[in-house]
């Protein structure tokens, strides 16, 4: 790309970002005339015109801040010139004001997946072995090595075995109200569609978090009749404990034992199960970005937003999250609520969430990293604009508190911290079946309960780590592609991973990243 080039997003905005790689130097002239007094690097921001001291900073058609100090037209307008304005009142927002039109249905698209007894559908078909406590991690690790090479390749049609390992379980206060935040997310996270329903546990015997709080009877669903519960004739699977302080382990080699003589009578019901074809509307996806630059949201967040649409389009679920990205717009999301009693859900989520940071003695700023800075998002007002639009035009049919399952179709807000790894846990609890991630700095981040897409908002990102990036969406900057070109393209392999006839590069390459809970309440 030789031509200089910016991009302006709205048209009420005072400054675009350059986008040529390696940004521009003084003296270029852009082909409205503006010609830059200093070195703009790629995807910062140019004042368009001359800003007074004080003056509103307009991104996104977003006052993003005032100007410290009078700014030239031509001028880098990076976060040292930018004061940023205080969070959006959580009283007196709009309350489902924006009645967007019902979206047109999307019929005809498929994809094969696994259907399981409580109607979800899985994308695969792994054995995951939940863990009370982190106390048994190191003999579960032990077990599914074994179980990976002894069990495994007599069961072709189980991709997967997976330890849910995480940090909690003791030493932690138990009882302390929001410590139902991290229980629920571990047991909603057993029963993510991808594990066919079959949960088993390893337990220690001694932690504060005993098998029967973890997965309280009426939880696990009943996938066939072997693994009834003996409770009268109810229909209730029984809870599959293997606990490693029971009397009956003499030495260690007995716990690994029984944990793989108790994955195998999982593995076989797994191994049974075959793909069947289902509409695109079983797909609960999590949409998510992490490593954000300013292209984030001129081309990757876009493309996501309109794959958004596609989906909810469809009749899928597509859940969108990170409370402190999307806390500066909080009236934009309260407006497209489908009904008042969402708005009421969102407003209690932020209040909520403001609190929590309010104790740390923080705000919604502290998200920001050296990495957004450098990559020319200057305060987390114009990151979280640029993190919304993966939200698309869609209205907010539900709310998902931290940990809970996603309990209707349609676009919804998963209010989970914007920390990558927490968030990616809390959209495995919530159902997710497919995860997008899109990234402008580049992070090589994947889970090994769901296939991650990853999304590179930059051509020189997508180029350099052309193995770990499944689209680049950077091809809408350069001018090959549109917004509308790429969304497609991702509505397209989104299918196909979900088939199981891709494999996303992080799949590929076996990057996995660890589970982690998400626990306001106190450790002891
Ligand atoms: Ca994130």
């Amino acid at each position: 790309m030789s031509e200089p080039l910016f991009i302006t997003m709205h048209e009420r905005d005072n400054v675009a970002i350059v986008a040529n790689e390696g940004g521009q130097p003084a003296g270029t002239v852009f082909p409205s005339g503006l010609t830059l007094v200093e070195k703009v690097p790629q995807a910062h921001k140019v004042a368009l015109v001359d800003i007074p001291q004080g003056g509103e900073v307009l991104r996104y058609g977003v006052v993003i801040g005032r100007a410290s100090k009078r700014i030239a037209a031509g001028s880098w307008v990076h976060e040292r010139l930018l004061e940023m304005p205080a969070a959006r009142s959580l009283d007196g927002l709009p309350i489902a004001t924006a009645k967007p039109a019902a979206p047109q249905p999307l019929e005809g698209f498929t994809f094969e997946g696994y259907r399981n007894a409580d109607g979800s559908v899985g994308t695969r078909n792994i054995l995951a072995i939940t863990q009370t406590v982190q106390c048994v991690a190191g003999v579960t690790d032990f077990a599914v090595q074994r179980i990976k090479a002894e069990l495994l390749p007599k069961y072709p049609n189980v991709d997967d075995v997976v330890a849910l390992e995480h940090g909690y379980g003791c030493g932690v206060a138990i009882d302390a109200p929001d410590a139902v935040i991290p229980i629920r997310t571990l047991r909603n996270i057993s029963l993510n569609p991808n594990f066919g329903g079959e949960v088993m546990v390893v337990s220690l015997g001694c932690e504060k978090l005993q098998p029967e709080r973890l997965m309280p009877p009426g939880t696990i669903p009943l996938v066939d009749e072997r693994n009834v519960a003996d409770v009268g004739d109810s229909a209730e699977a029984k809870l599959d404990v293997v606990c490693l302080q029971d009397e009956a382990h003499v030495g260690f080699m007995s716990m690994v034992d029984s944990i793989l003589r108790q994955a195998e009578e999982h593995l076989e019901r797994l191994n049974a199960r075959q793909r069947e074809t289902v509409p695109a509307s079983e797909l609960v996806v999590g949409v998510q970005c992490g490593g954000s630059d300013a292209f984030s949201g001129v081309t990757a967040n876009p493309a996501v937003g309109f794959c958004t649409d596609l989906l909810v389009r469809a009749g899928a679920t597509v859940m969108f999250s990170e409370v402190t990205e999307v806390r500066d717009g909080i009236d934009q999301l309260t407006a497209r609520a489908a009904t008042p009693e969402v708005a009421e859900a969102m407003i209690r989520e932020m209040a909520w969430y403001d609190a929590y940071l309010d104790k740390g003695r923080v705000d919604r700023s502290a998200n920001t990293t050296p990495g957004n800075k450098k990559g020319g998002l200057s305060n987390i007002v114009e990151k979280a604009m640029g993190s919304i639009v993966k939200s698309g035009s869609a209205p907010i049919s539900g709310v998902v508190p931290p940990g809970e399952k996603a309990r209707q179709r349609g676009l919804l807000y998963a209010a989970t911290p914007a920390s990558d790894f927490i968030c990616g846990t809390l959209q495995l609890a919530a159902g997710m079946n497919l995860h997008v991630f899109t990234t402008g700095r580049g992070t090589p981040y994947g889970l090994a309960e769901v296939p991650v897409i990853k999304v590179a908002t930059r051509s020189e990102l997508a180029r350099r780590w052309h193995d770990l990036m499944d689209i680049n969406a950077g091809r809408i900057a350069d001018g090959e592609a549109s917004i509308e070109d790429i969304g497609w393209e991702m509505f397209r392999l989104m299918l196909d991973v979900a088939s199981g006839r891709k494999k996303t590069w992080a799949e590929h390459w076996k990057l996995h990243n660890a589970l982690v809970l998400f626990n306001p309440a106190p450790v002891t």
